[in-house]
């Protein structure tokens, strides 16, 4: 407690690791994205001054809705829990917010997006909200897989860097063939191995060089937010 009180003199940006708990293959711990989100925020952590948030570590499954493991929450659920904790932040005197995800469902994003947004309008607080997808497709420029987005070479070799006690081996690449603007009650049908891209070319070696350069990436985001509040603080205290 004093600790908190003491620091968030000095620190002005929380980071948030929001996770998901689904399907990830035949090979990989169904809460890959929550450890995944929180590895890297507190890797991040490392390399900046922030406060690091507990994980949220449910998040909003669509694809993999019908694979056995996968426990989502509605939109609205996620949307108003990240915004709760994004008040909350604001009024324990926290300045700026970033929430990143480990999960990089379309409509989970949204919905994250979503809360950042109604902090900017109701709060003084500076947001982003980051995919580690993005973070990835910067990170990743060394990967062979180029399609490769869920439980395949970059998810797996990330998991054999961190995990491997938790990794079962492998599974053939495979992609979803989804019928593009038309949505499925079929998921299963469309999607069965949940694999999109390649895990046998994982490593753990790229595993850890992902987790490294993700991180840097992160950090400076924290830097960026950071930056914006120093500014406008300095313009709020020196009007000229
Ligand atoms: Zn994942």
């Amino acid at each position: 407690m004093k600790e908190f009180a003491e620091r968030r003199q000095a620190i002005s940006v929380a980071i948030v690791p929001v996770g998901a708990l689904e399907e990830h293959g035949s090979h990989l711990p169904l809460g890959l994205d929550s450890f995944h989100a929180w590895e890297l925020a507190k890797a991040a952590g490392d390399l900046i001054p922030c406060f690091v948030a507990p994980l949220v570590f449910y998040g909003l499954c669509r694809s993999t809705s019908d694979h056995p493991g996968t426990i989502s929450v509605s939109g609205q659920t996620l949307q108003m829990l990240l915004q709760d904790i994004g008040m909350e932040l604001h009024r324990q005197g926290v300045r700026g917010v970033c929430f990143v995800t480990g999960h990089a469902g379309g409509t989970h994003g949204a919905r994250m997006v979503e809360a950042g947004e109604h902090l900017l309008a109701h709060t003084s607080l500076e947001v982003a909200v980051v995919s580690v997808m993005d973070l990835l497709q910067e990170a990743g420029t060394f990967l062979q897989c180029a399609a490769d987005s869920h439980a395949g070479e970059m998810e797996t070799s990330l998991a054999l860097a961190l995990w491997p006690e938790m990794v079962k081996g492998t599974a053939p690449e495979a992609y979803p063939d989804f019928p593009g603007p038309i949505l499925t009650r079929e998921k299963l049908k469309h999607w069965p191995s949940g694999v999109w891209g390649n895990p046998t070319l994982a490593s753990a070696d790229k595993g850890h060089r992902l987790l490294a350069a993700e991180a840097r990436q992160l950090a400076a985001i924290v830097e960026q937010l950071t930056q914006r509040i120093e500014e406008k603080e300095k313009l709020f205290f020196n009007p000229s």
